[in-house]
């Protein structure tokens, strides 16, 4: 059995600059005196890491920072942006997005392709296609694949009818680049994590919405797996098992069966009518919250009928959740919280069902709910940028 003696300081330097340069992405530009004021560490020490790290081109000098009469003037320093970029993937039942983004997790281009039919996947024309797309994106933003750290590929959960081993392969052997596969659910909140969130912000649970539905638990900065990487599905919990809905595993009365967006677009294509708008995209299963927040503010008996035992779940849901894991906050992303009368009917709801004693902290996800694959991106740029210190990116950037 090996012992664990700690850290040595060789792994204690690659965490160091991990920590600045994570530092450098959410508040995009600091002095080293900031630096080192966030992470307890000396101005000598962080001077030296930065050293490395200019030296290295990762990071760089940006300009002066002007500090009043009294003090001396600080030099800021960004993350080099244009180190190089990463290729990513959403991959659902209905269609693909694929995204290029620099290091930073800023995009630079994306592509939506739409299946044209729903059936189950060839696995070698889905790599074919995906490998054609991607390259096409690359050559239209005039980015040489020699500049690409890696592919992620992000999918929903519980998808039996696509093999990811075998697509993440193929992938890896046609465009040459190493690939990281991930549930999609966990890739955003890592996204949170990495780029939007502040370095306290270390228990959290994400939940996304539409158009089914899933959780990702964050604790002490770490996603929570489960011994069969299921933790969080709590899309599927059986909410009513005497429901006449049959879940895509195959079981009956999972919430998400109970509470999707499918079901939504469903029931208002069966009334039609003046209701009929409110369906964005048939196939996607987009429908506009705006509209529909309206109506439910004008008390449209057959949108509050369509939603309110929908809210209901997904409160209790929440609610439950909160209860039994504690969290810091839970973080919700997907369109309908964007709309503030839906989010205050469910937030209220929450309260209803939780202790008086528990705060239900909610916040709503700044990150666009059309755009899943963002999260694929941040597999690469966390495993190859921030996990290494940027080591790994230099390597590669030296190979080419
Ligand atoms: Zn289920």
């Amino acid at each position: 059995m090996k012992l664990d003696k700690g850290l040595n300081s060789s792994d204690m330097k690659i965490r160091n600059r991990s920590r600045v340069l994570k530092l450098l992405i959410k508040k995009n530009e600091l002095s080293r005196k900031g630096i080192a004021d966030y992470m307890g560490l000396t101005k000598a020490a962080i001077s030296r890491i930065v050293a490395e790290l200019i030296d290295e081109k990762i990071i760089k000098e940006k300009g002066i920072q002007e500090t009043g009469a009294l003090g001396r003037n600080k030099i800021l320093l960004e993350l080099n942006k244009k180190l190089g970029y990463v290729l990513g993937l959403s991959l659902c039942e209905d269609h693909l997005m694929l995204i290029i983004t620099d290091v930073s997790g800023g995009i630079v281009g994306t592509c939506l392709h739409e299946f044209e039919y729903h059936t189950d996947f060839d696995e070698m024309e889905m790599i074919n296609l995906i490998a054609n797309k991607s390259l096409q994106l690359l050559w239209e933003h005039g980015i040489d694949k020699c500049s690409v750290f890696g592919f992620g590929i992000s999918y929903i959960g519980e998808m039996d009818n696509i093999n990811i081993n075998m697509i993440s392969s193929g992938i890896q052997n046609r465009l040459g680049l190493s690939v990281i596969a991930e549930n999609n659910v966990r890739a955003l909140a890592m996204y949170e994590m990495d780029f939007v969130r502040d370095l306290t912000s270390n228990n959290f649970l994400f939940i996304k919405y539409g158009p089914g539905l899933g959780m990702t638990i964050v604790q002490n900065e770490k996603v929570i797996e489960g011994i069969n990487s299921r933790a969080g599905e709590i899309g599927h919990t059986i909410m009513d098992s005497a429901a006449d809905t049959t879940c895509r595993c195959g079981r009956r009365g999972c919430l998400e069966s109970l509470i999707s967006e499918k079901g939504v677009v469903k029931d208002i294509e069966k009334k039609g009518g003046l209701y009929s708008p409110l369906i964005l995209n048939n196939k996607l299963a987009l429908i506009d919250y705006r509209q529909a927040s309206i109506m439910i503010e004008n008390k449209d008996q057959f949108i509050l009928s369509i939603f309110e035992k929908r809210f209901d779940y997904l409160a209790k849901t929440i609610a439950n959740a909160i209860i039994l894991l504690d969290p810091g906050f839970v973080c919700v992303y997907g369109a309908i919280f964007r709309q503030k009368i839906i989010l205050d009917i469910i937030i209220k709801k929450i309260n209803t069902y939780i202790a008086e004693n528990i705060e239900s902290k909610i916040i709503v996800s700044d990150l666009d709910p059309g755009n899943l694959a963002l999260g694929s991106a941040t597999l690469v740029i966390r495993n190859v940028f921030f996990n290494s210190g940027g080591y790994r990116t230099v390597q590669m950037a030296q190979v080419q």
